[in-house]
């Protein structure tokens, strides 16, 4: 896999949006082409240099480039995420640096995929499964999604979800948390030969999953990935 080569540049935000009372959406447009990304990386972002780089994931598929869209939580001290949650609005400038990251989904590579997701870790699984929905080439790809959210309440991107689930490659499960208990390693089937499990959500969540699904189900080691960045 070719990694794209990290850049900086300048970035115009071109729409906000409230999702839920915790959590907002974001779209930029990048004013330079030479930023690529794989779905599944991050970025490092900050108004100005007054301010500590924030680190957050891509939610929409490269091919949307220059545009990409942010999913946030409402943070507890983070200054950008802060200044990104309270004051960011249309027509604001950052600056933005990466990719990173070497968690990611490649087609090719990964033709049938369970995407196991909680909270604000929904975002980098997104541009996995976007990118699948956008590619109407990949007629022999399958994403399986179980996203684990509190509530309906909570539920983040519902519309999206929504979208990716009348997409007959892709199938969503919602687990709602405060009814049905946290989701379980033993509670993810899916009709698939040798799968690759994508897991984001919050450490104690990807711990046991992934303990789960090395030992219990006896996945190879080089088919759970994930990235810790809790
Ligand atoms: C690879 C990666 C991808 C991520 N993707 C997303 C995403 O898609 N969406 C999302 O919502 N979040 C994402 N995050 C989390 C995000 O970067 C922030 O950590 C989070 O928004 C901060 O939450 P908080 O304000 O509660 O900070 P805290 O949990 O309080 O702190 C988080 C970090 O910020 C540092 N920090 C706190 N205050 C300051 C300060 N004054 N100056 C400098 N540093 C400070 C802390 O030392 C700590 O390391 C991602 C993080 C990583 C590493």
């Amino acid at each position: 896999m070719i990694f794209p080569v990290q850049t900086e540049v300048k970035a115009i935000l071109r729409d906000v949006k409230e999702e839920t009372h915790l959590t907002k959406w974001f779209r930029f447009e990048l004013q330079d082409d030479s930023f690529h990304f794989l779905p599944g990386q991050w970025l490092d972002l900050r108004p100005d240099d007054s301010f500590p780089w924030g680190g957050y994931s891509m939610m929409s598929s490269p091919s949307e480039l220059p545009y990409l869209e942010l999913g946030l939580r409402k943070g507890k001290s983070h200054p950008t995420t802060g200044w990104l949650f309270e004051e960011a609005k249309k027509g604001d400038s950052v600056m933005i640096h990466g990719p990173g990251g070497r968690t990611v989904y490649d087609p090719s590579l990964h033709q049938e995929s369970v995407l196991v997701m909680g909270g604000i870790g929904v975002t980098p699984l997104l541009s996995m499964a976007r990118t699948l929905h956008e590619n109407k080439e990949l007629k022999n790809n399958k994403i399986a999604i179980f996203n684990s959210v509190k509530s309906e309440e909570e539920w983040s991107f519902k519309n999206l979800f929504c979208k990716l689930d009348e997409d007959e490659r892709i199938v969503v499960k919602t687990i709602f948390s405060h009814n049905e208990g946290h989701l379980t390693w033993n509670s993810i089937h899916v009709p698939f030969k040798d799968p690759h499990y994508f897991l984001c959500g919050p450490p104690s969540m990807i711990e046991e999953i992934s303990q789960g699904l090395l030992k219990g189900k006896a996945v190879p080691r080089d088919h759970v990935h994930f990235e810790k960045w809790w």
